[in-house]
């Protein structure tokens, strides 16, 4: 991130630590801003924090979180250096349900300007919320992943959540040629050099 956007990004978030806009603040533990390098190119976007990372603070940190570390590590990224994760509710929703769509215009704008400061060149969403915030209701998750998109100029790969490929392992194969795709786009957009031994 270049310097002069680090003290926006900085008030972004303590701005985002006492925000009380919908009611999800009733409830929560923590905030869960995001985490990552503000210097990545790549934006990963759930729906929103769970029992785990409403008790850390941290994005992805349970079993979901897990998964997706096993599926970075296949694709040679760091999570604190090629990735910023984050979800489209900062707060977390009572017995995990999906956000309301008040509760995500809410928040959205706070998602939105951390990818403004960011700048990423890809934007991965996992799952169908996401998918929805970002590209309307009509969409559909399992018709759309892997296919990529563009949202204002950024490449966007929509794939399943890593709690679907935990409820439906057999999902996992199709997640994995999607990774294969951001992998292949982010030698072409952001690094030549990257490496998996994969692929
Ligand atoms: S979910 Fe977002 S809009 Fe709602 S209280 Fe939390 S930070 Fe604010």
């Amino acid at each position: 991130m270049k310097d002069i956007y680090i003290e926006e990004f900085n008030k972004l978030k303590t701005e985002v630590e006492s925000c009380r806009k919908c009611a999800l603040h009733e409830s929560r533990n923590k905030i869960v801003f995001g985490n990552g390098s503000t210097d990545s190119k790549i934006f990963i976007i759930g729906e929103g924090p769970g029992y785990d990372e409403d008790k850390t603070g941290v994005a992805f940190v349970g079993k979901s979180g897990q998964l997706l570390e096993k599926i970075f590590q296949a694709c040679g990224f760091e999570r604190n250096k090629h990735i910023y994760i984050g979800n489209i509710v900062k707060c977390r929703p009572p017995q995990n349900r999906v956000p309301t769509i008040d509760e995500q215009r809410e928040c959205l704008p706070y998602l939105e300007k951390q990818i403004e400061l960011i700048d990423p060149k890809i934007l991965v969403l996992l799952g169908s919320t996401a998918l929805k915030a970002f590209f309307g209701l009509q969409s559909k998750i399992t018709k759309e992943r892997g296919q990529w998109k563009i949202y204002n100029n950024r490449y966007v790969m929509p794939t399943f959540h890593p709690s679907a490929l935990l409820r439906n392992p057999s999902l996992k194969r199709e997640a994995w040629e999607d990774f294969k795709m951001v992998i292949q786009k982010y030698r072409e957009v952001v690094d030549a050099e990257h490496k998996c031994k994969y692929i």
